[in-house]
């Protein structure tokens, strides 16, 4: 039974598909990048996390459709494209490509359709047209607003009043013709040189939150299984796209389950583009790989903050090496180790399968894959992994790296130089026949080459220094 934590009623729920009949369809839509500029570690942590959610629930059986926006039209690619002299539509269409490389630079592959905003232009229209003719919105001078204050249950994602929503208006389109402080824009109309849509209103271009009703409601219908983001979008985002499509639809909820990832920290501060602290995708990778990014993401709950530091992804080195060693010698053990041994692979898996199914609790689940190394390593130092225990470690291992996606995946064995290879297979026959001098002369010559010869009861093994 998957359990997930639902910000809209603060509780853990079990997970139920929203339409019964469908059997064990489920349908995710997660924000989608703004495209002005490169992704930084923050989104890296929210779509691995998603990543993992929509690969763990498809192991188990679930059908899931993950759509996500792209926001590729909005103020800050209008005034950053200003500054670079480029049109607004090239530069969003660059940064979505690369995004998109990031993405798959980060193994990310589960989404099952992009959406871009300028492609809903028609869609986003007519949701404004049924807001204004059901009353929920108005038109001033410079475009359309939605009247918080028609709508009686604004506030209960984020859990604040319409007063106190209308207090934080940092983050609300500002305008003087406003009848409400917390009233939200749903249809700009352009200014000169600005991109625009014609509308019977007037030409313009969509308010923030629009487009994410306009396309749920295009894919998905008024009502879906599963929305998520990071928390900084519960309000105002998430709480708008809740009044607009609850209000166009007359049926609530919008969504069921409301699943949402802390932040990436860095200093104690979120990492954003805004502030300027952030640290790109495609340059952390530069030095890195993905695993080590989704292994340092996936060590913490979805929800909680996670602070980078270097010491932590210095933590997380070691740990990925621990993974790779584990499997380097099951994989040379497995043929080699015949002895008896009452191990069992379950009560690992049902343990580690609980700590999942209880709202993706990975952290808890990766102490019981370290647990699982530690006890593993042991037994092969006492000569007690059967070859059937290594197998099924293997095979537990490749299983959840389907969701995981840095055990396996991406791990590339590095190619020992035959010269090495050779000295290793002389210094073995040296070690048979007792000639302990040339052995140690053997060993010698092959740190020369910058490799280290490990003697364990599984073999020898040869290790880069
Ligand atoms: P943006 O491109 O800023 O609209 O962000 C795209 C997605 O990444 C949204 O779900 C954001 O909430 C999320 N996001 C942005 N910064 C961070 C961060 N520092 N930590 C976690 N998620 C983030």
């Amino acid at each position: 039974m998957q359990k997930v934590s639902n910000t809209l009623t603060q509780k853990k729920e079990v997970l139920k598909p929203f339409d019964n009949a469908q059997g064990k369809k489920l349908r995710l839509f997660v924000c989608g990048p703004t495209v002005y500029d490169f992704s930084h570690l923050g989104h890296a942590r929210t779509y691995i996390a998603f990543d993992m959610i929509v690969k763990y629930l498809k192991t188990k059986g679930y059908d899931v459709f993950y759509l996500q926006n792209i926001t590729d039209i909005d103020d800050k690619i209008i005034n950053r494209a200003k500054e670079k002299g480029v049109l607004p539509k090239k530069l969003a269409l660059e940064f979505e490509k690369e995004y998109l490389k990031d993405m798959r630079g980060l193994k990310i592959t589960s989404i099952t359709k992009y959406a871009r905003a300028t492609d809903h232009i028609k869609e986003i229209i007519s949701q404004v047209d049924r807001l204004l003719k059901k009353g929920f919105a108005y038109r001033i001078e410079d475009g359309i607003y939605y009247d918080i204050s028609k709508f009686k249950n604004y506030g209960k994602l984020s859990r604040r009043t319409a007063l106190q929503a209308e207090d934080s208006v940092s983050r609300i389109d500002d305008s003087v013709g406003k009848r409400n402080r917390g009233d939200f824009c749903l249809w700009k109309f352009s200014k000169t040189g600005e991109p625009s849509w014609p509308s019977v209103w007037g030409s313009g271009r969509p308010g923030w939150h629009i487009e994410d009703t306009a396309i749920t409601e295009k894919y998905f219908g008024p009502q879906y299984d599963i929305h998520g983001g990071a928390r900084d979008l519960i309000f105002p985002h998430h709480e708008a796209e809740i009044a607009q499509m609850e209000a166009i639809s007359g049926k609530k909820p919008l969504v069921r389950y409301w699943l949402h990832t802390g932040f990436l920290t860095i200093n104690g501060q979120k990492m954003s583009k805004s502030l300027g602290n952030f640290i790109t995708i495609r340059d952390f990778l530069k030095n890195n790989s993905f695993r080590l990014l989704r292994l340092f993401v996936l060590k913490n709950h979805y929800r909680s903050p996670i602070d980078y530091t270097e010491n932590e992804i210095n933590a997380v080195k070691s740990q990925l090496e621990r993974i790779d060693e584990l499997i380097d010698k099951l994989q040379i053990t497995n043929y080699k180790l015949q002895a008896n041994s009452k191990f069992q692979i379950a009560k690992y898996e049902k343990e580690f399968y609980s700590a999942m199914d209880d709202d993706f609790n990975t952290p808890k689940a990766l102490s019981i894959i370290f647990e699982l190394i530690n006890k593993t390593n042991s037994l092969i130092s006492q000569n007690k992994l059967t070859k059937q225990g290594a197998k099924d470690i293997l095979e537990f291992l490749k299983k959840i790296d389907g969701f995981f996606g840095f055990i396996f995946e991406g791990r590339t064995k590095e190619k020992i130089p035959e010269v090495v290879l050779k000295l290793s297979k002389e210094r073995e026959k040296y070690r048979k026949e007792d000639l302990w001098k040339k052995a140690d002369e053997a060993r010698e010559k092959i740190k020369k080459f910058g490799y280290l010869i490990e003697d364990t009861k599984a073999g020898s093994k040869i290790k880069k220094i």
